[in-house]
């Protein structure tokens, strides 16, 4: 659903409220609110290798219309006008990124538009192995790998998928030496809960940051219960018991909102991206979604969409697209719906997560 301005209900309500919106702040990359909003998070199709329990819904039908994905040209046309606007991070997902053929060529086209700083992947590692090292030379600089479980029965309950072939492309991504290479793993008690521990081993002897992520509601699959929902300071607990955990508040890796502990002993260095249990978790949010089909979100927890596809076939220039671009910033709300009974009306994998 694509919401036009009048009906966005994005008057300042709650924290927003009291932080109070800045009048007259929307020039350039700035939101309502004050925020620097400098981020583009890319979904760059809505199809993908696994089944995420999390993502897909079972027996999932609703894909986007192939001619309705951005093409490789399209997607540069609205990273030029974002990066003329005062984007400067951009990052690619989906869906599985790596299932279209053309993400490198897509890089290399991004790294030589005036003003973008630093492109990011997220996969889920299946095709990397192949793939890491002509996205490095293409100039890719980060790349986020989900690993939810280390053991192949549980990894493959979770997502259908090889865990084998995504260690090897983790391996191939250290090898091919990107700037960052992080690990994300969906917390789900009952399900991965006793992964934990031995993805956080793993990530120590790597070298390598993990971050655990709180389930959010961004689609409708059976997996998004009460019961199967783990938070945070759960999951702390889980690792307290281990090792000890020392805060590391100025820790920024990348653009993300997580929070970092080192664990001492391990020497892990553990993210945690508490969605619904942080209350303060939209306070420093940076970033804005392009849809697989070409509409910019401005938040992922809320369904407003600025529809830039149609614009750009219909022949819109540089101008109008980011005029677009404003538009979104400018319909940003103070936080994400998840905690109030949020319906999500279509999947993270045509959002880009
Ligand atoms: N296919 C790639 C991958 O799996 O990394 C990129 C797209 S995926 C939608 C991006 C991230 O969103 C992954 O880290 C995934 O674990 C996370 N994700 C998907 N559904 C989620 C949910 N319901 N709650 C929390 N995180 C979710
Ligand atoms: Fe695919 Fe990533 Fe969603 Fe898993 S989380 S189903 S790998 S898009």
């Amino acid at each position: 659903m694509v919401v036009g301005m009048a009906a966005t209900g994005i008057a300042p309500t709650g924290v927003g409220a009291a932080r109070g919106a800045k009048t007259g702040a929307n020039s350039n990359k700035m939101d309502p609110f004050g925020r620097i909003i400098d981020y583009l998070r890319i979904s760059v199709t809505d199809r993908c290798n696994e089944r995420c329990l999390y993502c897909m819904p079972e027996g999932y039908k609703g894909w986007e219309r192939q001619p309705d994905h951005l093409t490789a040209a399209e997607l540069i046309r609205i990273v030029r006008a974002a990066a003329g606007l005062g984007f400067r991070k951009f990052r690619l997902t989906g869906g599985e990124p790596l299932v279209r053929g053309d993400v490198p060529d897509i890089v290399r086209a991004m790294t030589e538009i005036p003003g973008v700083e630093s492109i990011g992947l997220s996969t889920n590692g299946m095709k990397l192995a192949a793939q890491a090292q002509p996205l490095r030379e293409a100039g890719l600089r980060t790349v986020n790998v989900s690993l939810d479980a280390l053991d192949p029965e549980i990894y493959r309950r979770i997502t259908g998928g090889d865990v084998a072939r995504v260690l090897a492309g983790i391996r191939a991504a250290v090898a091919a030496g990107f700037e960052r290479v992080k690990l994300n793993c969906v917390l789900m008690r009952g399900v991965n809960e006793r992964e934990l521990w031995p993805l956080v081993l793993f990530a120590a002897a790597h070298g390598l940051p993990l971050r655990l992520i709180e389930l959010m509601p961004v689609t409708t699959t059976e997996v998004l219960t009460e019961r199967n929902f783990m938070a945070c300071g759960e999951a702390m607990r889980v690792l307290e018991q281990r090792d000890e955990m020392a805060p590391q508040p100025d820790r920024k890796l990348g653009h993300g909102p997580a929070r970092y502990f080192l664990l001492k002993q391990t020497g892990a260095l553990v993210g945690f991206i508490g969605a619904l249990t942080n209350q303060h978790f939209c306070d420093q949010c940076n970033k804005m979604r392009l849809t697989a089909d070409g509409k910019v979100r401005p938040c992922l927890g809320n369904h407003i969409e600025v529809d830039l596809r149609s614009a750009l076939r219909r022949g819109a220039d540089d101008t109008v697209l980011r005029e677009l671009l404003e538009t979104a910033l400018r319909l940003k709300p103070w936080e994400h719906q998840f905690r109030n009974q949020y319906q999500p009306c279509r999947p993270m994998t045509a959002i880009g997560g």
